[in-house]
């Protein structure tokens, strides 16, 4: 099961997958960051499907074609912002990563690449986001057998390191 777990660092906005993962706001029109890097490489259809699908709450997913990208699909999600720890924050970034891999089920998807939710401008530490990745995708795997990639795309060397270092972890 660990097999189907990748680590890639780079821009999630180059991989051929079925659906990529977008940090995203509540109002889904497009922000900073991976958002910001989605919405440019997919082109202004992107944000015209977006602007009908009245937002998302914290700890959602809703999907979209992928446009001009080379994944096939987008599954929006927004994370919580970090205020400390004691908001409920874990809860929320659980729950948006398992959204996604509900809806990546839905759709009949198999390979699904994430970007780091929350760990950006909305400041999560990316230790703690990064385990909670991991086990979400461990029980996604468990729960949804025909899923064949899960990839993670760290952005930098730091936050490669800190997702090696969790998978060990959690998977040896
Ligand atoms: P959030 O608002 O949910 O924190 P951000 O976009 O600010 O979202 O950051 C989420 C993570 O995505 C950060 O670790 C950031 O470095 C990373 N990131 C930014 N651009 C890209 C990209 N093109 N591909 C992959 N990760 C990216």
């Amino acid at each position: 099961m660990k097999e189907k777990i990748e680590i890639i660092q780079g821009d999630i906005t180059k991989l051929a997958v079925d659906a990529i993962v977008n940090a995203a706001n509540n109002s889904l029109l497009g922000g900073g960051g991976v958002d910001g890097a989605i919405h440019r490489a997919a082109g202004p259809k992107l944000v015209a499907e977006c602007a009908t699908l009245m937002g998302c709450r914290t700890g959602d997913a809703k999907i979209t074609a992928g446009y001009r990208l080379p994944a096939n699909y987008v599954i929006h999600t927004v994370g919580p912002v970090w205020h400390g720890g004691g908001k409920g924050e874990p809860d929320l970034l659980r729950s948006a990563y398992r959204r996604c891999f509900q809806v990546a089920h839905e759709n009949g998807l198999k390979s699904v690449a994430f970007p780091a939710i929350s760990a950006g401008v909305y400041g999560y530490p990316m230790a703690g986001a990064c385990e909670i990745a991991l086990q979400e995708a461990k029980a996604a795997l468990e729960k949804y057998p025909e899923f064949e990639r899960v990839i993670f795309v760290p952005f930098n060397e730091g936050a490669l390191r800190i997702y090696q270092d969790t998978f060990k972890r959690i998977f040896s």
